[in-house]
């Protein structure tokens, strides 16, 4: 029984390539030999999870001075860190560092944390310079200097890329390399970090499942969270399938204070094929100087904003679902146009963006490009200081998932890497400050064969959390109201409702997990949309369209169901 259900369960995950050859799966490999004949407990100094740019950071500061386990569902490059194409902000020389500041507030639309923005711009070119030491390799121009460009509300050229478009796949593979050559640093791969364990009034370590869904218990002096966005709470996303907001979700269980979850910033052009993945189309098109046009041929951003293409991302893609809407509601398609751009190579400067449409038969140079806005990055998430520490004690948060109100209410395009390595770097520092006296638990689980569901169930949770996408695209996407606000958030009950018949029958795995998750983190977007009756950067009301400073120059707080505005 037990191997027939083994085998069911490693079924649903197909082999898949992994950039780096070298995985690390000797930590796992070691439990799963221990998992025949003792109880699954595993003791480490610090339990990071994620493996993305803010979890891997985090990993190789902590190792310094302990045992780090990361946790990360997928392979380690299955993360938003990896896909991400353009590039990284940073003010390489000390003269850009106030204009990085400036257009980081601008961008912001009023609600940035100045503290965590000066942080950002100041810490960034140390974190960056220091990235290129463990082998970063950035692209550079011909006399060796790196190579900057610009992006939509930059005031400066100062986006470092690598390989062209594959900005993320290099600093991931970095940071990876940076991370073996630490003894200290183990790796769980394919492993989904489902339940945070209290004890003492603090946060002593977590439940995980391997691939194979067997239970594990970790016990850590602390935990941090670097699980990444929930993007795939929409049904439209640019965000992976890892994308589900589990570590917001789990923060949220355990009583963390969420912040500025109304604000998901929705890219204005990914791709628009039926049948195909929202595949990004990278602001550094639009830099380059790409047109958007609509189905007459007009570049009708021209006449939207002073910035026209390179106006902020809020403002694009509103105009951009706007210029969507036909009559009926048809979907009417928009177009990034490049055909001008005769001075470069795009092959050669969009590599692998130049690849995918190929793949799909259009040829970035000579093509119009049919794009639509999808859910791309969210800036708030669990609440922390500006050194990752959440309100509950061995709780830390660090990256998307994390809210510093950096931010603010609009992400500056290519401030989250940035973001990751600083605020990674930050909140490792304070873990090893505030948690090094902590004796690290020992107690001992009973073995729990692992539960599959059956073909059935899964149908039915996949329809479930498709419908759960529908329902946040529709009523808590890119124009929001408050009947559709409201009709949401019945919809997300009934989901929870739902899914509570699998917890009843005790069914339990990753998906089951992730399905949760999302319900949680849809919930808190459509409550704390809800209570910001004012229109503000990402987040906009058809029935309250102007910023409204009296009341909400500030930070909403979600704790227990309850939103409040705090400054
Ligand atoms: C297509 C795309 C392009 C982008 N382009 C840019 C860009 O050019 N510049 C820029 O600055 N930003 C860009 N971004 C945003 C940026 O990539 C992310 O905000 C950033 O990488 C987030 O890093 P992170 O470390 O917080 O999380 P992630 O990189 O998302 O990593 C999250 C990690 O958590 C793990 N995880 C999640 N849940 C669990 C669980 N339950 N158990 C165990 N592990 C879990 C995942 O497996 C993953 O390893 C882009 C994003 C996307 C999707």
């Amino acid at each position: 029984m037990d191997k027939q259900i083994q085998s069911q369960c490693s079924q649903r995950f197909t082999a898949r390539k992994f950039v780096e050859r070298r995985v690390l799966a000797s930590y796992f490999m070691e439990v799963n030999f221990m998992k025949e004949n003792t109880d699954r407990i595993i003791r480490t100094g610090y339990l990071v999870m994620g493996a993305g740019v803010a979890g891997l950071r985090a990993a190789v500061e902590l190792a310094e001075n302990a045992d780090v386990l990361v946790v990360t569902k997928e392979g380690l490059s299955e993360s938003n860190t990896h896909y991400a194409q353009g590039g990284i902000a940073v003010a390489m020389e000390r003269d850009d560092v106030p204009a990085h500041l400036e257009d980081t507030l601008a961008a912001g639309d009023g609600l940035v944390n100045a503290e965590a923005a000066e942080l950002l711009v100041t810490e960034g070119p140390l974190r960056v310079t220091e990235l290129i030491e463990w082998g970063a390799r950035f692209d550079r121009e011909r006399n060796g200097e790196l190579m900057r460009t610009r992006e939509g509300a930059h005031s400066h050229p100062r986006i470092l890329h690598a390989n062209g478009d594959a900005t993320g796949a290099e600093i991931s593979r970095s940071l990876v390399a940076a991370a073996m050559t630490h003894p200290r640093i183990k790796f769980a791969e394919w492993t989904t970090l489902a339940r945070l364990l209290v004890g003492n009034e603090r946060i002593v370590g977590a439940e995980l499942y391997d691939r194979e869904n067997y239970l594990y218990r970790v016990h850590a002096r602390a935990v941090l969270i670097a699980a990444g966005g929930a993007g795939q709470v929409y049904s439209d996303t640019t965000n992976p399938a890892v994308a589900t907001g589990d570590g917001i979700a789990l923060a949220a269980e355990v009583g963390a204070e969420l912040a500025d979850m109304e604000f998901y910033q929705f890219h204005p052009t990914a791709l628009s094929l039926p049948g195909v993945p929202r595949f990004l189309m990278s602001e550094a098109l639009r830099g380059e100087g790409a047109y958007l046009r609509n189905d007459r041929g007009e570049r009708f951003m021209v006449a939207q904003h002073p910035l026209a293409e390179l106006a902020p991302r809020d403002v694009v893609a509103r105009a951009i679902a706007r210029e969507g809407i036909g009559e009926g509601g048809v979907t009417r398609p928009v177009y990034l146009d490049l055909r001008h751009l005769t001075d470069v190579d795009l092959h050669k400067r969009f590599p692998g963006i130049s690849a995918f449409l190929a793949q799909h038969e259009i040829d970035i140079a000579k093509d119009l490009i049919p794009v639509r806005p999808a859910a791309h990055y969210l800036m708030g998430g669990i609440r922390t200081d500006l050194d990752g520490r959440t309100n509950v004690r061995g709780l830390y948060a660090a990256g998307e998932a994390a809210c510093t109100g950096v931010h603010g209410a609009n992400r500056l395009a290519s401030n989250s890497l940035l973001e990751g390595l600083v605020f990674g770097a930050r909140a490792a520092k304070a873990m090893l400050e505030d948690c090094a006296g902590v004796e690290v638990g020992s107690e001992h689980a009973a073995i729990v064969q692992p539960i599959c569901l059956t073909p059935a169930d899964e149908e039915k949770l996949e329809e479930l959390i498709a419908g759960l996408g529908k329902t946040m695209w529709l009523n808590a996407g890119l124009l929001r109201e408050e009947s559709r606000l409201r009709e949401g958030l019945i919809a997300v009950e009934e989901y929870a409702r739902e899914l509570e018949k699998f917890v009843e029958a005790g069914k339990g795995n990753r998906r089951l997990s992730e399905a949760h998750a999302m319900g949680g983190v849809a919930r808190a977007i459509l409550l704390s949309s809800l209570a910001r009756t004012e229109s503000r950067g990402a987040h906009y009301r058809n029935d309250f369209p102007h910023r409204d400073d009296v009341k909400f120059l500030k930070h909403s707080n979600l704790s227990s169901d309850k939103v409040e505005f705090l400054n």
